[in-house]
């Protein structure tokens, strides 16, 4: 028997009674051809061992098995969903382990051997959180990271400066990683669909990711906190706090204390947290 043998997935939601609960933010994908088509982003699989968070009913993980994952690790915090995920577990040659609990707690790097790759159709309401803990990890832990989120988080991902969508988000990734955007995914392809469409963002990571995401994280956090604001307003209290002069930083950055968050290319925040380092 293998994993195409198994029932459809909408079977398997009627069969084990998976209702969506939407506090868990539970939006599933019973398409398999969409499935596949997010499973194929992360090609190669083979010699690839991949997380997988919120695995739901098991349409991806499906997917990623058949696209021939060596190892596929499925964090779900809804125990509803484990013995559904267990029957693919007995088609799947001993390449899928089921771990029940919170992805936010679960230490990937430490269960799953490298190359390792992160593959999920994520939770809305955690699903960037769960993303800046990637790409601030020291080291980055990952070799490739293929998410579905809600439209507006995957622009914010990829957008560029003067973008509307720009902000810390796509410092943080983009000091860290190439990202792009795959595809879109309408609202209607989710079982039940959400309020919003979706899309399909990945990241790979730079060969020299910018070294001191904490720092960037702070700055970014100040920074883009007062969008509205000059640089010379919302960075003054990280500036006394860094014992620097606010106007010789800037300057010695090559950047206009009157500028504007949201017209900075990311390097301007890497210069300005680098600033920062020196001065310690
Ligand atoms: N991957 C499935 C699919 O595409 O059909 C389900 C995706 S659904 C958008 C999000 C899944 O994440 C749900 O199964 C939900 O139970 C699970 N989830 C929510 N919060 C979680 C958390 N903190 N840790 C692990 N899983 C979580």
């Amino acid at each position: 028997m293998s994993i195409k043998a198994l029932p459809s997935l909408s079977e398997t939601v009627k069969t084990h009674g998976l209702g969506a609960n939407k506090k868990l933010g539970q939006h599933f994908l019973l398409d398999m051809n969409l499935t596949d088509k997010i499973a194929r982003l992360a090609e190669p699989l083979e010699g690839h061992n991949v997380a997988e968070i919120g695995p739901g009913p098991g349409g991806l993980t499906r997917a990623l098995l058949l696209r021939g994952a060596e190892k596929v690790i499925a964090i779900e915090m809804d125990e509803r969903f484990i013995p559904a995920l267990a029957e693919i577990g007995d088609m799947s040659d001993g390449r899928l382990e089921i771990a029940q609990g919170d992805a936010l707690k679960y230490d990937i790097a430490a269960n799953l051997s490298a190359p390792r790759k992160i593959v999920a159709n994520l939770p809305y309401n955690v699903g960037t959180k769960m993303l800046i803990n990637w790409v601030t990890a020291s080291p980055i832990f990952w070799t490739q990271l293929v998410l579905m989120f809600q439209l507006e988080v995957a622009q914010r991902v990829v957008a560029q400066p003067g973008d509307a969508h720009y902000g810390r988000l796509a410092v943080l990734c983009q000091s860290v990683a190439y990202c792009r955007m795959a595809f879109e995914v309408p609202a209607r392809a989710f079982t039940p669909p959400p309020r919003v469409d979706s899309a399909v963002v990945v990241l790979d990571p730079m060969e020299t990711p910018f070294e001191d995401l904490k720092t960037l994280g702070r700055l970014t956090q100040e920074a883009f906190g007062q969008r509205r604001k000059m640089l010379r307003r919302s960075l003054r209290k990280l500036a006394e706090q860094s014992e620097l002069d606010l106007d010789e930083w800037l300057g010695s950055c090559g950047i206009n204390p009157k500028a504007r968050p949201e017209t900075l290319p990311v390097s301007a925040f890497q210069d300005m947290a680098r600033a920062i380092n020196a001065n310690r």
